[in-house]
């Protein structure tokens, strides 16, 4: 067995301590005495190439040295709604203050979730470049299922996507995520203010968020940034109407749907 080889003290000295969970093997603490160029070198010369995914540490040491905390951590399974948002928005935290930890990233950790996955939110946001959700919330692979679409639209295939994640995954969150300046609903002021007909396929988005729009219009303040915030607010409500299943995980306290607003210039998520 090369894991009995890998604890063997004669052999290695100094090895991270090992968790088995279920058919994969996790690092719990910190290599020392040891390199990865080590135990492939070792694991070569034993011939067990095949166990390498097994028999390797998933290092998870951030650049900066620090641990990355989550190799172990809870899928979304074993979390409930408030802790799932606790972790997301703690993320965040670590995003905005130059402080990420870049968990879950590594190659050893990609094949670690290959057979299944266990996210512990949805995010349902927007295409734009600048807000990608494992960035700003400071995750990796396996850690969230997201959808996005230019002005987080929830079409057909956006709300069965959420649902499958609600489902069949055990998703206990579920954020609907605007942000500042966004396109897709500049585009929809335009259109409504200055009535200028989108092109293509455009329209279908500008179709969605025109109601919003014209809702906010002749209010004081930026027209667009009141629109972003009301079109979370109505894509929650659309997710709550036209999906059963969705609604009835709310009303049974066993998913929380949340909107919340990214800041584009200062990278903070505020909760709506
Ligand atoms: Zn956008």
């Amino acid at each position: 067995m090369a894991t009995d080889l890998i604890s063997s003290e004669t052999l290695v000295l100094e090895m991270p301590t090992w968790d088995l969970v279920g058919k994969q093997a996790f690092v719990t603490g910190g290599a020392r005495g040891i390199g990865r160029a080590l135990a492939l070198a070792l694991a070569a010369v034993i011939g067990t190439g095949a166990l390498l995914p097994v028999a390797l540490p998933l290092w998870a040491e951030s650049r900066s040295g620090r641990h990355a905390g989550p190799a172990t951590a809870p899928g979304g399974r074993e979390l409930a709604p408030d802790e799932a948002l606790r972790k997301l928005l703690d993320g965040n935290r670590r995003f905005v203050g130059s402080d990420s930890l870049h968990p879950n990233q590594s190659i050893q950790w990609c094949r670690a979730v290959a057979e299944e996955q266990h996210p512990f939110a949805v995010v349902l946001g927007c295409s734009d470049s600048r807000v990608p959700p494992e960035v700003i919330f400071d995750g990796g692979l396996g850690d969230l299922f997201v959808v996005r679409a230019a002005g987080h639209i929830a079409d057909d295939a956006a709300v069965g996507s959420i649902q499958y994640a609600v489902e069949h995954l055990g998703v206990p969150l579920v954020v609907v995520l605007g942000h500042k300046n966004c396109g897709a609903v500049r585009a929809t002021v335009h259109a409504v203010t200055r009535r200028i007909e989108p092109r293509g396929h455009i329209a279908r988005l500008v179709e969605d968020i025109k109601p919003t729009v014209e809702m906010h219009r002749g209010r004081s303040g930026d027209l667009v940034e009141h629109a972003v915030r009301g079109n979370v607010q109505r894509v929650i409500r659309q997710l709550l109407t036209s999906n059963p299943v969705l609604n009835e995980s709310v009303r049974r306290g066993r998913i929380r749907i949340v909107g919340a607003y990214y800041d584009l210039h200062t990278g903070q998520v505020e909760l709506l």
